[in-house]
């Protein structure tokens, strides 16, 4: 931020225009104003940032910011998550501040906040010059000098990590260019396995596309909430397709919040697990191998993921598995609707 000019502050109203005689009065409460006015403008932000921050986390948001009808706001990871609290708890969801219900719905964004809060300085984690938060993790992860790099020479098993202002002298004088094929072809061979790791299950699915029995379903499963023990208040929560047809056979999708935990309400940190299971009869077991993708309303991105199990009327019921997400929002962000979508690709492996 600039230095405040030496000259007298910009006057605001018209008790700054002070006849000459009264100078020598005035002098000292001018300069008080000065010294005020910096007091201001160093609290300002920190005044800002106890107004704009979320209601229910403190932090600044970082991107949408919403509100109840009552103007408290929430950051949109707090918001989803409440959203997702209440349709676990089958209630309504209710600001933390005064209670008034809040909805996708009812509640509305606020855009001016979320301007204001991304013009507000914040500190570099590297550096710590300040800059203002829409344009920091531009400079974290490009331009900063201090930030952390690796050598170019990684590739071949350089292990170095540096403040970005080093690396072009670590890597002159880095040995890894000079070793011979020999020394690195380990390290080679090492990034190659984890590369067809990786590609192992495009190729699988690949494969499985030129099957010839495939079919795929939207998954459109709603929540129901039954109870886990009539004696006791606490309800177990699942989410269960309608039945849908493949194969000739009757499946139903359940998905589970949280399974493990008894009260699966009592928890902020949620996992969602998914299992296929066979409905009708079967005279032969069959094989199935399915994949989960994000449907066209589905609304988080699933990692490709095949799982297998061969059904039959002992074992209609598929293992649970974790529903392959990528990040915790996204489960908030599936559980804050009413419905969870996805994509089931299922592909019959028996003959
Ligand atoms: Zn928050
Ligand atoms: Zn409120
Ligand atoms: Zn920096
Ligand atoms: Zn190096």
């Amino acid at each position: 931020m600039a230095e405040a000019p030496e000259s007298e502050p910009v006057p605001c109203s018209s008790e700054t225009e002070v006849p000459s005689d009264t100078k020598d009065v005035d002098e000292p409460l001018t300069k008080k104003r000065k010294i005020n006015d910096k007091e201001t403008s160093d609290k300002l932000e920190h005044r800002l940032g106890g107004i704009l921050c979320c209601a229910v986390c403190l932090d600044l948001p970082q991107a949408a910011v919403y509100q109840c009808s009552n103007g408290h706001l929430m950051c949109a990871p707090c918001f989803t998550h409440l959203l997702a609290d209440a349709r676990l708890r089958d209630e309504a969801a209710t600001c933390p501040n005064c209670r008034v219900e809040i909805s996708k719905t009812s509640a509305s964004r606020n855009l001016a906040v979320e301007k204001t809060v991304s013009e507000l300085p914040s500190e570099c984690k590297y550096c710590t010059c300040v800059f203002p938060r829409h344009s920091l993790q531009h400079h974290e992860e490009n331009t900063c000098e201090e930030r952390l790099t690796g050598c170019r020479y990684a590739c071949i098993g350089c292990p170095w990590l540096g403040p970005a202002h080093e690396a072009a002298a670590h890597e002159a004088a880095c040995a890894h260019p000079r070793k011979s094929a020999a020394d690195v072809v380990s390290v080679l061979a090492e990034r190659e396995r984890r590369a067809k790791e990786a590609n192992a299950v495009y190729n699988q699915v690949l494969d499985l596309l030129s099957y010839e029995k495939i079919t795929f379903n939207e998954c459109t499963a709603d929540l129901q909430l039954k109870p886990y023990r009539t004696e006791e208040f606490v309800h177990k929560l699942y989410y269960e397709t309608s039945r849908f047809s493949a194969f000739g056979h009757q499946w139903v999708v359940k998905a589970f919040v949280n399974k493990n935990q008894r009260d699966p309400t009592q928890s902020s940190q949620r996992e969602i697990t998914y299992q296929l299971i066979l409905k009708s009869k079967t005279v032969l077991a069959l094989g199935v191998q399915w994949l989960a993708l994000r449907g066209p309303y589905g609304e988080a991105r699933l990692r490709a993921q095949l799982r297998a199990h061969a059904f039959s009327d002992d074992a209609p019921d598929a293992p649970p598995h974790a529903l392959p997400l990528a990040d915790d929002n996204d489960t908030n962000r599936l559980l804050s609707n009413k419905a969870i979508h996805f994509r089931l690709i299922m592909f019959l492996t028996s003959k």
